[in-house]
């Protein structure tokens, strides 16, 4: 078999949880290395015709625009240090073992309980800890990613949430814009790095554990999360899957 051959392999998507994990890694390989068929020079000009400016309206910083704020793993280290309590485990896990376990593939910032489901570190719409931020808030809304639209074409994104945010009346210079698209890509790049060495961790430990991943449990783990049950969560991180053992796990998966 071939990567080609796989279900979801060449369309630019991220093949599904039911294909073999060391074709995923395959797919996220290649992924990476499309990334940089698009120069940075082309990147920048998408930027600079995007025109986005900041409204400070705090908008991206919730669950309603964003739905979750991941965290590289080098952001772990910094939201330890600001406020050990900022942090969950990403949404949405994709494994779950036969004996209940659930694995994803890092951690996110944790949202408020609130209406609209705002960042742990927002504050009047604002954010307390703005020169410290991490590596996906400095970068958002700009992005290099492919996915499908609606009619199911692959196409790259450059933008998310285009006019649910923001203002559209920017003047950015090119060394700005040229700045900022080297960034895009470098997070882009760390993004599907972790997601890599997350599939290899998890090949590996599933085999010396001899785990294999269950999709029946992993629905009824899923639902249990979400009302509140008790699940045992690892996340990845480092290089290592991590046991979540904080009690409270508001916010999260809700
Ligand atoms: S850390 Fe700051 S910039 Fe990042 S999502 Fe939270 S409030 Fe927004």
């Amino acid at each position: 078999m071939t990567s080609s051959d796989i279900p979801g392999m060449n369309t630019g998507l991220l093949p599904p949880v039911s294909v073999p994990v060391p074709y995923r890694i395959i797919a996220l390989m290649q992924e990476r290395n499309r990334l940089y068929s698009c120069s940075p020079e082309h990147l920048a000009a998408g930027i600079r015709a995007s025109r986005f400016r900041c409204a400070g309206c705090g908008a991206c910083c919730t669950k309603a625009v964003s739905s979750h704020i991941f965290l590289l793993d080098r952001d772990v280290e910094a939201v330890q240090a600001i406020d050990p309590a900022a942090y969950v485990p990403a949404p949405d896990p994709e494994f779950c073992d036969q004996d209940g376990t659930l694995y994803v593939s890092g951690y996110a910032l944790r949202m408020r309980d609130d209406t609209t489901g705002s960042c742990w570190f927002l504050d009047n719409g604002r954010c307390r800890i703005y020169d410290k931020r991490f590596s996906g808030c400095r970068i958002y809304p700009h992005m290099s990613r492919r996915s499908a639209d609606t009619s199911g074409s692959v196409r790259w994104r450059g933008f998310a949430r285009k006019y649910r945010h923001g203002h559209y009346d920017a003047e950015l210079s090119g060394d700005e814009s040229l700045v900022l698209a080297r960034q895009v890509m470098e997070y882009e790049n760390a993004y599907l790095s972790q997601q890599i060495a997350f599939l290899e961790t998890i090949h590996e430990y599933f085999l010396i554990h001899d785990l294999r991943h269950d999709p029946v449990m992993h629905r009824q783990q899923v639902q249990r999360l979400r009302h509140g049950g008790k699940v045992t969560v690892r996340v990845y991180h480092a290089g290592d899957l991590e046991t979540w053992k904080k009690a409270d796990p508001s916010g999260y998966l809700r």
